[in-house]
């Protein structure tokens, strides 16, 4: 039923249209007009355009009505990102000569992540019209800036979307393979603000900020802290003459974890720790906390899981359910109410020049998800 030259032609033809982060445009105008010309509902959702002002789009969202037997399921969300990392302007894709891969000149990324996932969805889309497959309501979502923080899936306008399941087809590997979890992820950054002075002069009226940090540093747990639980200090920045007592010594570090518990225990006992070596020096601390990813863990029973687990075993797929501690879309659906987990869209090396679309594996995941929706 998959019409693999077609299916490969999208791909092409998507990879060639510049999406880099932010500037998303040509991708939602080219789905908006393919959608539309088919006589389907497209809309722009533009409440992530109002939380993502840098972005020239918003999310794409189509919905599909129901069809068949399966009319009056459910519906179904597939999701896919629009944009790109960089170098990802002006790709020219090719076909490897035993017909196995699709590849860059090597000068750009390829785009696999995700336009595999897009160009998945419209042959689904395709599949379904053409063979008059009977399935539930489906919406299709293309999100923005999913590179850069999954934006666009935090930023959802759920009002939009009728959908409380979604597959999100962004991952690596064969069918079967499945994202299942997923980390807390937290921003901490901030300042030790001390006092200045003359280092060789008066060095009792100052507090050595460096100082205050290193004591915090010392008391603080990091690295692997459990299981679940990881902290790194990524920065720490201090610059002055060395005659000068320094006043304010700056900081970021990131704390993950895939339990909540954990994970805010966790950025207490950072904040703690940094607070009382203020104390201690009398100094002061500001800080920020952001949160950008919110853990998720989809038990056996979670419906979406056990669809795609039925589905898995009705075509004798082997089921591998994976927990990342990377970011992805679901983060942002989670957040929002959406069960979703990560399936694989047939690329392998994302983020890199030697990034390619691995054919079979795109084919046999775009044929997985048929699976998912018709049956
Ligand atoms: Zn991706």
């Amino acid at each position: 039923m998959i019409n693999k030259e077609r299916a490969i032609n999208k791909f092409l033809e998507l990879v060639q249209i510049d999406s880099v982060s932010y500037h998303e445009r040509g991708v939602a105008d080219y789905l908006i007009n393919y959608f539309s010309e088919l006589g389907y509902e497209v809309l722009e959702d533009k409440l992530s355009n109002e939380k993502v002002p840098l972005s020239n789009a918003g999310n794409v969202i189509v919905k599909i009505p129901g069809k068949g037997a399966l009319a009056n399921q459910e519906t179904l969300i597939l999701e896919a990102h629009m944009d790109t990392v960089e170098p990802g302007n002006g790709i020219k894709p090719s076909i490897t000569e035993d017909g196995k891969y699709v590849v860059s000149d090597g000068t750009t990324i390829l785009g696999a992540d995700d336009k595999a996932g897009i160009a998945q969805i419209l042959e689904v889309e395709a599949v379904l019209r053409e063979n008059d497959l009977s399935h539930p309501p489906l919406e299709f979502l293309f999100t923005i800036c999913e590179e850069v923080g999954i934006l666009g899936a935090f930023a959802v306008d759920t009002e939009l979307l009728a959908g409380k399941v979604a597959f999100v087809l962004d991952g690596k590997g064969g069918p079967g393979t499945a994202i299942i979890g997923g980390p807390d992820y937290y921003d901490v950054s901030g300042k030790i603000i001390g006092k200045a002075a003359h280092a060789g002069i008066a060095p009792d009226s100052g507090i050595s900020s460096i100082q205050v940090m290193a004591e915090a540093i010392s008391n603080m747990n990091l690295l692997k802290i459990d299981e679940n639980t990881t902290t790194n200090i990524g920065k720490v920045i201090c610059d002055y003459p060395t005659n000068v007592v320094p006043e304010i010594t700056t900081f970021a570090m990131e704390i993950r974890s895939l339990d909540h518990e954990s994970g805010k225990k966790q950025l207490n006992h950072v904040i703690e720790t940094l607070q009382k070596a203020a104390d201690k020096f009398d100094a002061k601390l500001e800080y920020d906390v952001d949160q950008s990813l919110y853990a998720y863990h989809h038990e056996d029973d979670n419906p979406v899981i056990k669809r795609f687990k039925e589905m898995c075993k009705r075509h004798n797929l082997n089921y591998q359910g994976l927990v990342m501690r990377g970011g992805t879309d679901v983060s942002g659906l989670t957040f929002n109410g959406i069960d979703a987990i990560v399936l694989a869209a047939g690329g392998a090396n994302g983020h890199e020049l030697q990034e390619r679309l691995i054919i079979d594996e795109f084919l046999e995941n775009t044929q997985q998800v048929i699976w998912l929706v018709t049956e």
